[in-house]
């Protein structure tokens, strides 16, 4: 683990923003939605892939307020001509691990339309639970969502909360694999065995070269493993690579 000395966020007041911006969702079932991303600094693992190190450590990042965090969102959200299909409706809290600022985090979704669906990228290895009953109305309404990851051994890291956290995951909530190798194909295929997951959309996502690791799982390979199984999962590439390739900040 790196010993960066990161400031601490004041919770429920501030956070610290790596990038806000308004992009396509290239992953989860949202994929191909436009959606506005909040990127929050610093994170509690430190994946052999990882595709966003500068939201890690490095120091890039702001101190800003909730309610400055809550109009950007805001302005991000209308822009061009008002009409029924305009506006974007969904906000992907994303890092780094974006739950280790809960706290700031529920209170801008205080402050924020009612009606905006709010999905997390989340490690799995942060509590669930303090979140969860925190927003646990926004929860019931499907209107706060985890896309939660299950940590594999290729990531370097080890997943342990993530099987506690596994059983406060909601229907409408998602589970997702990043597979570096067919030893991270049967850990996940083990975990899926042996583990009861509420979520009904499982995501297997093949790791694609970034940070420590120069060679990614080719997505074929990948499908016809999963088909040859048989597995009710859902083969998820990172469509914003395929969109905008070679750019690895706003996307
Ligand atoms: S959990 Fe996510 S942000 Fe943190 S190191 Fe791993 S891939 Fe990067």
């Amino acid at each position: 683990m790196a010993t960066e000395t990161v400031p601490r966020a004041r919770p429920g007041e501030t956070v610290l923003l790596s990038e806000c911006y308004a992009s396509i969702q290239g992953e989860s079932s949202f994929v191909g939605t436009p959606t506005i991303f909040v990127r929050l600094y610093t994170c509690n693992l430190r994946c052999a892939w990882c595709d966003s190190m500068y939201a890690v450590e490095g120091g890039e990042f702001r101190e800003v307020t909730v309610d400055d965090l809550v109009s950007r969102i805001l302005g991000l959200a209308t822009g061009g001509a008002p009409g029924p299909r305009s506006g974007i409706r969904n906000v992907c809290w994303t890092g780094g691990e974006p739950l280790l600022q809960w706290r700031s985090i529920a209170r801008a979704i205080r402050g924020l339309p009612a009606g905006l669906v709010h999905t997390f990228e989340t490690d799995g290895e942060v509590d669930l639970g303090p979140f969860d009953a925190e927003l646990a109305g926004q929860r019931r309404a499907g209107l706060v969502r985890y896309i939660m990851d299950v940590k594999c051994p290729g990531s370097g890291m080890t997943a342990r909360k993530a099987f506690e956290n596994l059983r406060l995951l909601r229907r409408e909530d998602e589970v997702k694999f990043v597979l570096a190798d067919r030893r991270d194909y049967e850990f996940a295929k083990g975990v899926l065995a042996g583990h009861g997951i509420p979520a009904d959309t499982v995501l297997f996502s093949p790791v694609t070269p970034a940070h420590k690791v120069a060679r990614g799982l080719d997505p074929a390979t990948l499908a016809s493993w999963i088909l040859e199984d048989r597995l009710n999962v859902r083969l998820q590439p990172q469509i914003h690579k395929y969109i905008w390739p070679g750019k690895d900040r706003g996307i």
